[in-house]
């Protein structure tokens, strides 16, 4: 649903109640008037399907700042295997290692290889999920670290 549309997408506009001075973006004003209420402290507003110029009320939520940080700032997964990354390392001759990184009672835990398939080894005798994601990257990831172990 189309409530409205201005022209301050890009740069916040201005109202005034008497006393103070509000700017709000579009998308806020939008999520406002959609749900009859001011947007709460500590919280922002999402588009859900990531275009930030589509402020149809529909495509807007309403979440905590610290997960809407978390939610654009995710580290991209290069290896193509679920939790593993590969994490900077000097002391290794190859100049890094690989990380299989977790959450555990609320904490994060992480076991490393110079190895990919020692890795894989190490999850599976703690009882861990190994996931190929991206089959390409994956593939990649393996030859990779055959290369170097040669
Ligand atoms: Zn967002």
């Amino acid at each position: 649903m189309i409530l409205m549309k201005f022209e301050f997408n890009k740069t916040p506009t201005t109202c005034k109640d008497g006393r103070d001075n509000y700017t709000f973006y579009e998308y806020q004003l939008v999520w406002m008037i959609a749900n009859g209420k001011t947007i709460p402290a500590g919280y922002d507003i999402h588009h859900l399907d990531g275009d930030n110029m589509n402020n149809d009320s529909d495509n807007l939520v309403c979440i905590p700042k610290d997960i809407h940080y978390l939610y654009h700032n995710k580290p991209k997964n290069t290896t193509g295997i679920h939790r593993v990354h590969k994490s900077k390392d000097p002391t290794c001759s190859q100049g890094y290692i690989w990380k299989y990184q977790y959450r555990k009672d609320g904490k994060t835990t992480a076991f490393q290889s110079v190895n990919l398939k020692k890795l894989q080894e190490k999850a599976k005798q703690n009882g861990l999920k190994w996931t190929i994601i991206d089959p390409v990257k994956a593939l990649k990831s393996y030859k990779e670290s055959e290369l170097n172990a040669n």
